[in-house]
């Protein structure tokens, strides 16, 4: 497996942010968000045998829970479904974070899945994600939509409804935009939107979702890796 870190620190952006996580990120991503802020993944990445990793996932205790996280992980899907697999067998919690641009059937039921939907505002990546997959979902998975704008916004919530993500899902998150070249300071004058006004506008539609802000980026200085 081609792999760019592991690492341990908080999880920052689902239903399990806050707790201690091991990550796991995985090099290559077949996409190009406007807002994507781990290009560093794209290319190179160290060679690793799936055994060397659960081993040092291993050497990590007593944290039980990870994440997969990219680049986008499930292009070297051969490897890593086993991979979580057996995690899942030694009683850890396994997370992957995906475009969901790839079939995701095949991951096994027992991760939970947090699946970033591209909107019109990713640029190159926006309309990527494979539909099919609405089928794949279940209460475990979470459904993420990076918004940069109103019309971001308004994209999400039709999509939500449409494909009622609050009733097949654990969950609908709207996060804001983190600008690419954000200052050092840790604000949140550093979202593309707003989260005041993204929150006005969840409040106005009673829209069935949560607003998830990064935590990492207010925790460290938006430009430190490896947190
Ligand atoms: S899918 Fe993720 S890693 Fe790939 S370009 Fe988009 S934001 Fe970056």
């Amino acid at each position: 497996m081609h792999l760019i870190e592991i690492y341990k620190s908080v999880q920052g952006e689902s239903s399990f942010t806050g707790w201690p996580c091991i990550f796991v990120r995985l090099a290559g991503c077949n996409l190009r968000c406007a807002w994507c802020d781990s290009e560093y993944t794209f290319a190179g990445g160290v060679k690793f045998t799936a055994d060397e990793i659960a081993g040092r996932i291993r050497a990590m205790q007593p944290c039980k829970l990870v994440e997969f996280t990219g680049g986008e992980p499930i292009l070297q899907a051969a490897e890593l479904l086993p991979l979580m697999e057996r995690l899942l067998g030694e009683g850890y919690t396994v997370l992957l974070e995906t475009s969901g641009e790839k079939p995701l059937g095949d991951v096994p039921k027992s991760v939970h899945k947090i699946v970033d939907v591209k909107c019109p505002g990713a640029g190159a990546a926006a309309g990527s994600f494979h539909l099919p997959n609405v089928e794949a979902l279940t209460r475990r998975d979470e459904v993420k939509f990076v918004l940069s704008d109103r019309a971001d916004y308004e994209f999400a919530r039709e999509f939500a409804r449409e494909h009622r993500l609050a009733e097949r899902t654990g969950g609908v998150l709207l996060s804001p935009a983190f600008r690419k070249q954000a200052a050092a300071e840790r604000t949140t004058a550093n979202c593309v939107l707003d989260p005041r006004e993204l929150v006005e506008w969840m409040l106005e539609d009673g829209l069935q979702a949560r607003l998830s802000l990064q935590v990492h980026k207010y925790i460290w200085e938006p430009q430190v890796k490896g947190v």
